[in-house]
């Protein structure tokens, strides 16, 4: 079976991609010794995709897969996006992230989102190939269901009521963003053999 190493430290990510890609042997980083923390410096999702796939790619032979994702709220932009992770101050805390969105979005009517995934692979140092997705859908007025990650209690994909945490893994695997972005990198490494 092929080795991927997956480039991040979010294990919902790490997980949702064993699921997806499941004809590959997909590691986390833990099969690197002291794996670097890799800044997010850029202002897209291909520029930090792109930093943590070669950063990692650079201490491993293996094949590296950089996933760099985030909700995109057209009220607000197109924020959070690519610091979407980070949105409320501090890396990674759903909970505050959930609740200043919310607060950001309190009273609004037009409620449409997205979520976006890009995704790099790279080997030794060189980058292979990008690939994105996206999922359209609506923002919730409140939290609902306890599946996934990050923004899925409040993101209601186009053509269901519930929001993604509501839907479950097997649902979201079958049209988020990811699995969108992961199809286009399965039919790309099946063509390369
Ligand atoms: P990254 O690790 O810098 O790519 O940040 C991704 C952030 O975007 C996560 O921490 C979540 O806040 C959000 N995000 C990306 N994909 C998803 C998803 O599938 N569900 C919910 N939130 C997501």
């Amino acid at each position: 079976m092929k080795r991927v190493v997956v480039a991040t430290r979010n294990a919902h990510k790490v997980e949702e991609i064993r699921t997806i890609l499941s004809e590959y042997e997909v590691c986390d980083l833990s099969i690197i010794a002291d794996p670097p923390v890799v800044e997010e410096t850029g202002t897209t999702f291909v520029e930090n995709a792109t930093l943590k796939a070669l950063a990692i790619s650079r201490l491993t032979g293996d094949l590296v897969l950089s996933d760099d994702s985030g909700l995109e709220v057209d009220f607000l932009g197109g924020d959070p996006g690519v610091y979407s992770s980070r949105y409320a101050g501090e890396e990674g805390n759903d909970i505050l992230n959930n609740r200043k969105l919310l607060k950001e979005m309190d009273g609004v009517a037009s409620r449409g989102a997205r979520f976006r995934c890009v995704i790099v692979l790279a080997r030794e140092g060189v980058v292979l190939a990008d690939f994105s997705g996206t999922v359209e859908g609506t923002i919730r007025e409140s939290l609902r269901g306890s599946s996934g990650f990050g923004y899925d209690p409040l993101f209601v994909p186009e053509g269901y009521r519930e929001s993604f945490a509501e839907l479950g893994e097997e649902v979201k695997n079958s049209l988020s963003h990811r699995a969108r972005a992961l199809a286009e990198v399965a039919a790309w490494l099946a063509r390369r053999g």
